[in-house]
């Protein structure tokens, strides 16, 4: 059956579409213009070019892709047992038009995740509709350049509530999409981020006012010790870039992407090698992989760490050293800052669009265990390197914005191996024998934290 939200799109657009022949009839008689048409047909309006989809029974990832900026207002409405209808949650998209003028929905139906689909709301808003076979809690920000809105639905309520964060701003007045006189209103388990478009700026995430008092109260954090784990421990490699993006070039034409991808093959063959570890990559090849799906594929084959690998650059070519980072909202310095805007493809000014979203959802007992592995990972891999060559440097444990850590459900760091815009650091990666240190370190690091017992506090 068609979720509620569905059906008002589609009763929306006949009556609009009746109401328009009539309208039309009526300014034609009368000699004037025709208004404007619905947006999927105007010129350079942002369209949904495409919907993807990333879940298993209890984690689900949605990203919808419109490549422009658009304004968009997130919310979530219970189960209507009387009317058949699921739990929803519903991004209307302002301002943008569909491609091609419809959207094939995406089906899944795994006991979290029923479907996702899309449809014009009104002129112009389109509503992107995602049918949950439960209720769960979720989480909405957007990613630019190119522009996309991600959510993230946790099935096992694991994620604390939103809390309203000091300065964020409220939505800016009521919207057409509000609950209808049929609509019980907002999940309460779940409340909405809303984030709005600041004029001229990125998608701001913001936390909406209080909500009314609910019937259940919005579930806390449960990040105490999970049982002993039953599986081996699953690790998710992450060799960064990949296929159009090279990510850094070194003074010789190195590319980083070649770089991370031979030492993340390393690591994977050297940690299977002990038979204590389930290795997976997020990419085997030379191949562009957007970053929330990095993400994505570490949460939904539900590792219990993730290892982001690149090679740091600078414009002072005698930038050198090996540092680790972990997620956070903001960096120390400015070369941290543009560190982690070049790793997000992105300016240095559109990094602060998720910064909300750090702080709620990287906290606690993952976010210590990731600095702890940080470091690990860090000292282990200077030291491996520096027993080969003289004159290694650690720059050490460090923090930044970068979005292939945002939202991940488990231990996770980044690991920034030597400058490949260094001329030595970069003969060095050309080295095999520089590649098997580095990978050996994080070897060494993961093995040190398993054997005592730190990977007790994953969500999986
Ligand atoms: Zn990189």
């Amino acid at each position: 059956m068609e979720g509620q939200a569905g059906e008002r799109v589609d009763l929306t657009t006949l009556r609009r579409q009746l109401g328009a022949a009539f309208l039309a009839a009526f300014l034609c008689a009368a000699g004037l213009p025709l208004p404007a048409p619905p947006a999927d047909a105007a010129p350079g309006v942002p369209r949904v070019s495409d919907i993807r989809a990333w879940t298993n029974e209890i984690y689900t990832r949605v990203a919808i892709d419109t490549g422009e900026e658009v304004s968009w207002q997130a919310n979530a409405l219970r189960a209507d047992p009387v009317r058949g209808l699921p739990p929803r949650i519903f991004i209307d998209i302002r301002g943008a038009g569909i491609r091609d003028g419809k959207l094939k929905p995406v089906e899944v139906r795994n006991g979290l995740l029923r479907q996702v689909r899309a449809g014009r709301f009104d002129r112009d808003t389109v509503r992107v509709v995602i049918d949950l076979e439960r209720e769960s809690t979720y989480r909405v920000f957007a990613l630019p350049d190119p522009f996309r809105i991600i959510v993230d639905i946790d099935g096992e309520g694991e994620i604390p509530a939103f809390p309203a964060a000091p300065g964020a701003v409220p939505p800016s007045g009521p919207v057409a999409v509000g609950p209808s006189p049929e609509d019980p209103g907002p999940l309460s388990v779940s409340p909405p981020v809303s984030p709005k478009a600041s004029p001229g700026g990125s998608a701001v995430p913001s936390a909406l006012p209080a909500i009314a008092p609910s019937v259940e109260s919005p579930r806390i954090a449960s990040l105490l010790p999970s049982p002993a784990r039953k599986h081996r421990v699953r690790v998710m490699i992450d060799p960064g870039h990949g296929g159009k993006d090279s990510g850094a070039v070194g003074p010789t034409g190195l590319k980083e992407k070649d770089v991370v991808l031979a030492i993340g093959r390393k690591i994977r063959e050297k940690l299977s090698r002990t038979g204590e570890f389930d290795v997976r990559m997020t990419r085997d090849e030379d191949v562009f992989i957007p970053l929330e799906e990095r993400t994505a594929m570490a949460n939904k084959g539900r590792a219990d760490l993730f290892v982001s690998l690149h090679i740091n650059a600078s414009p002072n070519r005698k930038a050198e050293g090996y540092s680790t980072y972990v997620l956070s909202r903001g960096a120390s310095n400015r070369e941290d800052l543009e560190l982690a805007a070049r790793e997000n493809g992105v300016p240095v000014r559109k990094l602060q669009g998720v910064k909300f979203i750090i702080d709620d959802m990287f906290t606690g007992a993952r976010k210590n265990e990731s600095l702890r592995l940080a470091k690990t990972v860090n000292d282990a891999v200077v030291r491996r390197v520096a027993a080969r060559y003289p004159g290694v440097h650690s720059l050490g444990l460090k923090q930044a914005p970068f979005y292939v850590l945002v939202g991940a459900r488990m231990t996770a760091v980044l690991v920034e191996a030597s400058f490949i815009s260094n001329a030595r650091e970069e003969a060095r990666l050309r080295d095999p024998l520089c590649l098997d240190g580095i990978a050996d370190g994080v070897v060494e690091a993961i093995r040190y934290y398993e054997q005592n017992g730190i990977l007790a506090h994953s969500d999986f």
